[in-house]
């Protein structure tokens, strides 16, 4: 479908800027409730941008058969761990969905069966992220599941598919971990050596826009078997790389491997200048 046939423009109009795009390293559901260097690098990029008027996430916890959308209008917020302390599971995320922006979505994406979803709401991919970054949790968000049966291609190229979303004022956060081995996790700041090989090597590629090794990344060795054991929490990733245009800036920030195996690295994608004059669009449409 063309963009021009997209029935956005009402909802959701072009707009003169694009909105960046996050990768979000988000490690120990901790980070919701303690101060860290991590949530306050997750507040401060909440308040470097333009306020979005929507937010899409891509959650490493929420996988399915199929992709689906969340398109209740109130979602709930999901505490979806054990064994934490009692003020996480107090924690409440109360931002509205989008359920037009859901429908729109799943009518768009003509290659890619999207189901609407009335059932998830809000995972602590999301919420754990969100709560720091926007705590007045007054935009809506509308999460997108990771089809389980599909391969890595199939992620980066929904990804791609959806970088009109970015001149809409959408901002689209992938929610996951460069590194993330459960069974080698440690209770500790500390990080072995494979994981911080991993981490710097794929930060590597993205700095060069080495793309497809990075949709290739169980070709990279030992150290992607260990740093990558299950795929969820690596392919919010792709839909992030899937969306940066060509030559656009990266910019890296929480760079740190912790609890022995978790990365935290997370990125920009684009930078969002409000007013920017828009080269690479018609924004008569
Ligand atoms: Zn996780």
């Amino acid at each position: 479908m063309k963009i021009a046939e997209w029935p956005l423009q009402s909802e959701f109009p072009h707009l003169h800027y694009q909105m960046p795009a996050l990768f979000i390293g988000h490690g120990s559901p901790m980070n919701a409730i303690e101060d860290s260097e991590f949530s306050r690098a997750w507040a401060g990029i909440g308040q470097s941008i333009p306020k979005p008027k929507a937010i899409l996430c891509i959650s490493a916890h929420w996988e399915t058969e199929g992709t689906r959308v969340t398109a209740m209008d109130r979602p709930r917020t999901i505490h979806d761990f054990r064994g934490f302390p009692k003020p996480l599971f107090d924690l409440e995320y109360p931002a509205r969905g989008n359920p037009a922006l859901a429908r729109l979505l799943r009518a768009w994406a003509v290659d890619v069966p999207i189901a609407l979803d009335f059932e998830w709401g809000l995972d602590h991919g999301a919420w754990s992220v969100l709560c720091r970054m926007f705590p007045l949790a007054d935009i809506p968000v509308v999460q997108l599941s990771l089809d389980r049966s599909k391969p890595a291609a199939f992620h980066y190229g929904l990804g791609k598919s959806l970088r009109e979303l970015r001149n809409r004022g959408i901002l689209i956060v992938g929610s996951g971990n460069i590194v993330h081995n459960l069974g080698a996790l440690v209770w500790q700041d500390t990080a072995y050596d494979w994981a911080l090989d991993f981490d710097r090597q794929i930060k590597r590629l993205i700095i060069n826009g080495k793309h497809d090794a990075i949709i290739r990344y169980a070709r990279l060795g030992d150290a992607a078997q260990a740093s990558v054991p299950t795929a969820e929490h690596f392919l919010p990733l792709l839909y992030i790389l899937g969306l940066q245009e060509a030559g656009e800036e990266t910019t890296f920030f929480s760079e740190k491997v912790t609890l022995g195996a978790i990365s935290m690295t997370s990125l920009q994608v684009g930078e969002a200048i409000e007013n920017m004059p828009c080269p690479s669009h018609d924004c008569s449409i």
